[in-house]
């Protein structure tokens, strides 16, 4: 079966297991090797005349990764992938190939915070305009476009408070004022959110969360709708010198082939938890789309094909010291900066304190959880006792 009819026409699960695959590449072993190299050789002048960058020399890639860039492609429905050492710098390097001094971009106040950091530096320095917009403003963006706006950057649901936007309303307005969609498209993978279908010009991913799926390796992508998209911004790639080693590659394509069970198996995991914690007296609201009645629940279910384990939690008015006795004691739940592994996490987060506005307020703790795939039955049980010690403590 051809590449392209496993990517369309069969289910996920079916479709994780065969993308990317190549029997002559792996030497008729089922999985592509880590192939090492930075030199390739050529016996001839023409050949060496004639040599495609791209395969003329290692930091243009290796097989493992033009096969992972491939399946990732395939999967999206995009024209082309490209891979970069984290998520972070798949999106600086989306963002940086689509503007130029004096451009403005319209940036989701919800966004991942290393984001913020990076339009206030490196694009404050290079004079490309930031409006941070509500992620919630749907079709009324094109109130905010203006004449110099090339890019408008969306991430759905949002970083720590989950706000699902109305995609194809946004590429809709920016497309008809000619700017560029770019969308953090981590939380719902290829799999569960077909963002280049709904009109998104890249699609941006932080692979170490759900597709490397073990914590094991750092890893970003960007892919494109369309060959013009993939050629302007892998002109941009190549410029820069960005490389993924082979063994991140190769972690990336093993992860991949369970990644449809295992986002089912979150799924569930979090959908048990998520309702066991809107029922505790501590808890003031569950931000998790997945959930009937929850914020964005409604858009999540006409966009998306299913959830991801992670959400947010907002606790009722609490001390600093409480919510620590909570974290410090917990058992499976251990906390960590990242997400999309098999383990269960925790962090708390204060979003209000540098947002615009939000779920959570500016005096309010919310708590960000990963649910892994331990049994759901040990998992509310850890969360239990630490509610219990944040309820106990007498700050
Ligand atoms: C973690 C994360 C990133 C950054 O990914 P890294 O691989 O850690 O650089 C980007 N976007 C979102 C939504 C993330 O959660």
């Amino acid at each position: 079966m051809s590449e392209a009819s496993a990517a369309t026409l069969l289910h996920p699960e079916t479709r994780v297991t065969h993308v990317g695959r190549d029997a002559k590449l792996s030497n008729g072993l089922v999985n592509i090797p880590p192939y090492r190299g930075s030199t390739v050789l050529f016996d001839k002048v023409e050949q060496l005349k004639n040599s495609s960058g791209h395969r003329a020399y290692g930091r243009w890639g290796t097989p493992t990764g033009r096969a992972l860039e491939s399946a990732l492609a395939q999967l999206e429905g995009g024209a082309n992938a490209m891979l970069t050492p984290s998520g972070l710098s798949a999106i600086t390097t989306a963002l940086l190939a689509s503007v130029k001094p004096g451009d403005h971009i319209l940036m989701v106040d919800s966004v991942y915070p290393p984001v913020r950091n990076f339009c206030a530096t490196v694009l404050k320095k290079m004079n490309v305009g930031v409006t941070y917009y509500p992620p919630l403003v749907g079709a009324g963006i094109a109130e905010l476009i203006q004449p110099n706006t090339t890019v408008v950057y969306t991430e759905s649901p949002g970083s720590g408070t989950f706000e699902v936007q109305d995609i194809p309303a946004i590429c809709a307005a920016a497309h008809a004022a000619g700017a560029r969609v770019l969308m953090d498209n981590t939380w719902g993978t290829a799999l569960l959110f077909p963002a280049l279908q709904h009109g998104v010009d890249l699609s941006i991913h932080s692979l170490t969360k759900y597709v490397v799926g073990h914590s094991d390796a750092l890893l970003g992508v960007i892919v494109a709708r369309t060959r013009e998209l993939y050629l302007d911004v892998r002109a941009f790639h190549g410029a820069l010198g960005l490389t993924v080693s082979p063994d991140d590659a190769f972690l990336g394509l093993r992860g991949l082939r369970t990644l449809a069970v295992r986002l089912r198996q979150h799924q569930e995991n979090a959908l048990q938890v998520a309702q066991w914690l809107r029922e505790q007296p501590q808890v003031r609201e569950v931000l998790y789309p997945a959930l009937p009645g929850a914020p964005g629940h409604a858009l999540w279910k006409r966009d998306f094909h299913g959830a991801s384990g992670l959400f947010g939690v907002v606790l009722r008015p609490a001390s600093e010291a409480a919510v620590t006795a909570m974290l410090d004691g917990m058992q499976l739940f251990k906390m960590g900066f990242s997400w999309g592994g098999f383990e269960s996490l925790v962090i708390p987060v204060k979003p209000g304190s540098y947002r615009l506005g939000g779920p959570i307020a500016a005096d309010e703790v919310g708590l960000r959880i990963h649910v892994g795939l331990e049994h759901p039955e040990d998992l509310i049980a850890d969360l239990g006792a630490g509610l219990q010690r944040l309820s106990a403590h007498p700050g």
